[in-house]
């Protein structure tokens, strides 16, 4: 018989990971802390848990799909938290964005309730997680990862086991390093060119009419065109990785300086009241910081 999996974390990845899971036949327990956001998943037929101790009680898979290391602390380690419900069946998954030192530091806090973890985080943002094709970047036993591939490949369209635990996250650092830095250099070339007179249309058009054009740019062209940014990965969190890259980039001694610079940028964007919407309103904040003529 298939395990109950159990999701914590109804966000704008996790439901649609968890919703896709329940598609696919898996008998799903979901849980988040406004549990007014569990009223899809249990209309599509998931079960929901008052708490992260209930959910893991019934479930031998869970997944968490949540904010960062605080949301992690507090439904693992806080009141009525997981790992009190855990035990050697149990192989827990954590799918948020953190850093690989803390990757590795929560293994070690796991060991001894006996669990099994593994550390995915996706590569791909709102839409990828509704279309099940993210790209998964795990990071344990082979073993374990084998025994979560089939879930993996319902969310995603790839999984990369990228080494022991803390690899996924290592990965992920690597990846959204390069997002923020694209994300950043295409505001600046628009911020540059409407400054100097080009208006928005005719830049995109360069942009994405040659060598330079890709997948991202061209996601975030419509928002960027009419300068409104519903939040498909919400600028906060780009804010939240690149500190732990620039955290990671200390620990491993890499030289990365233009990263110093793209996170102080995202960090003055959120500052600025752009924290809920989507990351490529990095543009809005470079407006405002723009000269007054
Ligand atoms: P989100 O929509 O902001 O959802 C965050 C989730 O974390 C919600 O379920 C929230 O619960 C929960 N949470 C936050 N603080 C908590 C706490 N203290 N205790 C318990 N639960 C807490 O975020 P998201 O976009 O789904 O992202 C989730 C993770 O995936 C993040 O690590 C993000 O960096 C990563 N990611 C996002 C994207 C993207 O494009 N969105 C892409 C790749 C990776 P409430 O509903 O109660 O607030």
């Amino acid at each position: 018989m298939q395990q109950e999996v159990g999701f914590m974390g109804m966000g704008i990845m996790g439901g649609a990971m968890a919703a896709n899971l329940v598609r696919a036949g898996y008998s799903v327990t979901v849980y988040n802390r406004s549990r007014d956001k569990c009223g899809e998943l249990e209309e599509m037929g998931a079960r929901v848990a008052d708490s992260p101790a209930q959910m893991a009680r019934e479930c031998g898979t869970v997944i968490a799909m949540l904010t960062g290391p605080q949301a992690l602390e507090e439904v693992l380690f806080g009141r009525e938290g997981a790992v009190a419900e855990f035990g050697e069946n149990t192989l827990f998954t954590n799918m948020s964005s953190v850093s690989p030192a803390f990757s590795r530091e929560l293994a070690g806090r796991l060991q001894s309730s006996g669990c099994r973890f593994v550390d995915a985080p996706v590569s791909g943002s709102k839409k990828p997680a509704e279309e099940g094709s993210l790209v998964i970047l795990a990071g344990g036993e082979s073993t374990d990862v084998e025994a979560l591939r089939p879930l993996f490949e319902v969310m995603g369209k790839k999984v990369v086991h990228c080494g022991p635990v803390g690899q996924g996250s290592m990965m992920k650092m690597a990846v959204n390093l390069l997002l923020g830095t694209m994300m950043e250099g295409l505001a600046e070339m628009l911020n540059l060119g409407r400054q100097g007179g080009l208006d928005t249309d005719s830049l995109l058009e360069v942009v994405t009419s040659g060598p330079l054009n890709c997948g991202l740019f061209q996601i975030k062209e419509s928002m960027l065109r009419e300068e409104e940014y519903p939040a498909q990965f919400p600028l906060k969190h780009m804010s939240k990785d690149l500190k732990f890259v620039l955290d990671t980039a200390y620990e491993e001694g890499a030289s990365l300086p233009t990263a110093h610079a793209v996170s102080q940028t995202y960090a003055t964007a959120r500052n600025l009241g752009h924290g809920d919407q989507d990351f490529a309103a990095v543009l809005s904040a470079l407006q405002r910081l723009n000269a007054k003529h």
